[in-house]
């Protein structure tokens, strides 16, 4: 049709204001997102009329649908709770670590309020943010003092910035890694001012290549932990109790970025990973994330030695990447919990899911089947299957775990994308032409959400 006739029969945002639908959009969206989707709709089809692109009718139904994908996708796209169906503990995309309750308790208390965040009560005066933290830090792990800043990317180039800037980074070729993307090891050595002194090679570095490496330029050593992958075969690295011999008879410093940093040996699960405290020991800093293992808010932990503490308090970019109360009200609860170890694989919920015993898993995927089967249109399966932790811990460990099989006639695609749509996202993941929902990331609290996901679907 010609594109002036199709232009002339488009409606105007009143038009479609006073479609029966609106009754339906107003429960969900308001009035400005309403007529924001309109002019949205009404702009992209003149666009496409005037490209002679368009292949609609101009009828009602077209309208209707065209706004209601985008009050959709408005709706999904917002900042919302979902059930970490995927099995994947870690999972980044899906805000890595649940905090417990204990965190989500203090975050909420003390970001209502005013809090003695800097100020020292017991002397009247300005206080140190960071103190709080040292003391439970040295408490759990021996380390003189530690500071925290927004996430372990932060640390490490605060730390790299502060003590190697125009220095040697002496560093094993084993471990100039890429994390989550645009973490890579050696362009933030050079990026923070630091000259990269790689040594060794891929699968093996020595004591001597280290030894050999030192010089009157030389800065430090840094170790950085693999995190997502993994060397097996002929490999060869020495630790750090090793290479802190060699440092500090150079009076050099070694700093560790331990990625994920755990706090408790989990040795008994099958997951064997040196704790921060073995680290601390050896280093004089190490760097970890607060999301990942050890089940907190986004931060990044430094800790270690208290001369080397004081120069990072010091470099001014700590203020650019200082934390904010809710982070350290989450962090510090996290933390307090781990003063019982038992409590904490209890109470966090990281640690829960790594931890969970068969029996365990089996009851709750055998009670979420039950539930699907009786109060809803579909049909499960429970069956075995394997997961990883995620976030770029323990990369060559997986973990038995049970799924729940959802039977369906909707194709699995459609399915997966319905549930993800579902007014509580349900994200499942698909194998072989299969639904799948991991019960190991599926708190019994969420099985409701789950039930009511599948009832807003016709099967
Ligand atoms: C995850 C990771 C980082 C980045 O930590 P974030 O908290 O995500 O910024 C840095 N180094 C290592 C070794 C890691 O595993």
């Amino acid at each position: 049709m010609d594109s002036k006739i199709l232009l002339r029969k488009l409606p105007s945002v009143n038009d479609l204001l006073n479609l029966d639908k609106i009754e339906f959009w107003n429960q969900n969206h308001d009035l400005v997102e309403i007529k924001s989707a309109i002019t949205q709709v009404l702009n992209e089809t003149r666009r496409s009329i005037l490209t002679n692109e368009f292949q609609n009718d101009i009828d009602i139904p077209y309208f209707e649908n065209a706004i209601e994908k985008i009050l959709r996708d408005n709706r999904v796209s917002e900042l919302q709770p979902v059930v970490n169906a995927t099995g994947v503990i870690l999972h980044t995309n899906l805000g890595r670590a649940k905090l417990a309750i204990e965190a989500q308790e203090s975050l909420a208390l003390m970001s209502g309020h005013s809090t003695n965040l800097e100020y020292d009560i017991t002397q009247g005066k300005r206080g140190d943010r960071y103190k709080v933290i040292g003391k439970l830090i040295h408490e759990l792990t021996g380390a003189e003092d530690a500071i925290v800043v927004n996430n372990n990317a932060a640390a490490v180039m605060l730390v790299l910035s502060t003590l190697f800037n125009g220095k040697e980074v002496i560093i094993s070729r084993g471990q100039l890694v890429e994390i989550g993307g645009s973490f890579r090891v050696p362009d933030i050595i050079t990026s923070t001012g630091g000259v990269l002194k790689e040594i060794g090679t891929t699968n093996k570095t020595h004591i001597k290549d280290y030894e050999e490496a030192i010089n009157e330029d030389t800065g430090g050593i840094l170790l950085v932990h693999t995190s997502n992958y993994k060397l097996i075969g002929f490999t060869e690295t020495p630790n750090s109790n090793e290479l802190a011999k060699i440092a500090h008879k150079n009076d050099l410093p070694l700093v560790n970025d331990l990625g994920s940093g755990l706090m408790i040996d989990l040795n008994s699960y099958g997951l064997s990973e040196p704790t921060i405290k073995q680290e601390v020991e050896n280093c004089d800093l190490v760097m970890f994330s607060g999301d990942k293992l050890l089940g907190g808010p986004q931060a990044g932990i430094i800790a270690g030695k208290k001369k080397y503490i004081d120069k990072l308090k010091h470099n001014q970019l700590l203020r650019a990447l200082r934390v904010d109360k809710a982070t350290l009200a989450a962090l510090v609860a996290t933390l307090k919990l781990y003063r019982d170890p038992k409590k904490a694989i209890k109470k966090i919920p990281v640690l829960r899911d790594l931890t969970i015993s068969k029996a365990e898993l089996q009851y709750k995927a055998d009670t979420l089947k039950d539930r699907i089967d009786s109060d809803t249109n579909f049909s499960a399966e429970v069956i075995n299957g394997t997961t990883v932790v995620g976030g770029g811990a323990f990369p060559d460990v997986k973990l038995p775990t049970l799924l729940i099989d959802l039977k369906s006639n909707i194709s699995a695609t459609k399915l997966n994308e319905l549930l993800a749509y579902a007014k509580y996202p349900i994200i499942a993941r698909i194998s072989h032409e299969n639904v799948l929902l991991d019960i190991r990331t599926i708190d019994e609290s969420e099985f409701e959400k789950v039930i009511s996901a599948l009832n807003e679907i016709k099967n």
